[in-house]
């Protein structure tokens, strides 16, 4: 049944769509992905300030989201998402290479002590643009995150960090990130560090990608980076099986609904696309596009729904796992919709839809492949709980 969306929601989608609606117009979507260092020319946009205040609690922003009678929390992750589909539906690859804390963030939140917050919160909302990074991909273990390599071994009063990170956004570009790394076996013995990325040891390069340039994807060495007691997330406040972990678990499943929205933001900006190449698009073809927007709205607020889920502390793996899915696979149909509507020469004459088709096949792997969310929903359809909310 559908749920009518909030006034709020309605007035800050409204309010980020504008910022969104500069970015298509100035076409800076290809422009980052012939240079994913432009970004550094368009610092003002309004959409790079939308994106440098999300996840970050009320107290430490300046001047916070407010449209019409609302101030919005981009702590909340409805809002979040909200104000994510709207940005990426003005380009994805753009919003990914803003400054901002985006999933790190979320980590620092979740196991940072009341200093740890402070620090990290007022440097990434400081009038410098800061780029931050969330890394815990490995070359050997990408969906096995619990068995990941990267070490934490003590010396001295502190400890020293090595290891290898792969396809991490942003990381070749920040300033400070999280590293999730092993201070003793099994998966309770992890631990996730704040690191500044001018320490010694901490190398990162960007990798090549076909698609979605703008996330800067890149590889990081650490070869023994000193790493102070009180870099370690929640150090001094959480007992060691309470940090690591737990603060990678939590930050992916406050953050997947937020890559749904991400996803859908691109799949509707294709669908728009279309209507705007053809305008007089009729019969099967007009029926062929039309389906697929009704399935954009319904896995839309079917996000929203497990957003708003999540804010009220209902958090269901299976849930989130199955929208995430479902979006990938979207983003990646209308794509193929489009070039199959537009004609197969499409994609080399029309440089925007050849960006889009591109970009959306990131989705697939970001914040876990496809086949491993399909291993959480069937977790919840075995148990008999994935249909019930
Ligand atoms: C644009 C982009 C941005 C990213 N940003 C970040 C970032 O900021 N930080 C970060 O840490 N990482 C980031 N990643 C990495 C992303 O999280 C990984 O690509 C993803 O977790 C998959 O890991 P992998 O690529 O090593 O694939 P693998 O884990 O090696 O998987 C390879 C294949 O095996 C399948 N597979 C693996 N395990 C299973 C299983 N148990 N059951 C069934 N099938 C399985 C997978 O589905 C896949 O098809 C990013 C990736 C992309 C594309």
């Amino acid at each position: 049944m559908a749920v009518a969306e909030s006034d709020r929601t309605t007035v800050l989608r409204g309010h980020v769509a504008e910022a969104a609606a500069e970015l298509r117009a100035r076409g800076l979507g290809l422009e980052l992905d012939q240079d994913p260092t432009a970004i550094d020319r368009w610092l003002d946009l309004r959409a790079v300030e939308l994106m440098r205040s999300c996840t970050i609690p009320l107290e430490y922003v300046d001047e916070p989201i407010v449209a019409g009678p609302y101030t919005y929390d981009m702590t909340s992750c409805l809002e979040h998402v909200v104000t994510i589909e709207e940005l990426s539906y003005g380009d994805t690859g753009f919003m990914l290479a803003c400054p901002g804390p985006l999933m790190s963030g979320v980590t620092v939140g979740a196991l940072g002590d009341t200093s740890q917050r402070k620090g990290y919160y007022e440097r990434v909302a400081g009038r410098e643009p800061t780029w931050t990074f969330f890394g815990l991909t490995e070359p050997r273990k990408g969906s096995a995150a619990t068995e990941l390599e990267a070490t934490l071994v003590p010396e001295g009063d502190g400890y020293r960090l090595s290891g290898t990170k792969r396809y991490v956004g942003n990381a070749a570009f920040a300033q400070l990130g999280v590293v999730f790394c092993r201070r003793a076996p099994g998966p309770l013995g992890i631990e996730a560090v704040l690191v500044d990325t001018d320490e010694p040891g901490f190398n990162a390069e960007p990798i090549p990608t076909v698609g979605l340039r703008g996330a800067r994807i890149s590889h990081i060495t650490l070869d023994d980076v000193r790493v102070e007691p009180e870099q370690i997330l929640g150090f001094k406040t959480l007992k060691s099986t309470r940090r690591g972990l737990v603060g990678a678990i939590r930050t992916l499943q406050r953050f997947r609904p937020v890559l749904t929205g991400t996803a859908l933001g691109l799949a509707r900006a294709v669908l728009d696309h279309v209507q705007e190449q053809r305008p007089g698009i009729t019969g099967t073809d007009r029926l062929r596009l039309e389906e697929l927007r009704d399935r954009v709205a319904a896995v839309r607020q079917r996000n929203y729904q497990v957003a708003s889920a999540i804010d009220a502390g209902r958090v269901r793996a299976d849930h989130i796992a199955g929208v995430k899915t479902r979006a990938a696979e979207l983003a990646e149909g209308c794509t193929l919709l489009a070039a199959d509507l537009l004609g197969p020469g499409s994609l080399v004459t029309d440089p925007w839809l050849n960006k889009a088709y591109r970009d959306a096949r990131a989705f697939e792997f970001m914040e876990g492949t496809g086949h491993i969310q399909r291993l959480a929903v069937f977790q919840g359809v075995y148990k008999g709980t994935f249909l019930k909310d």
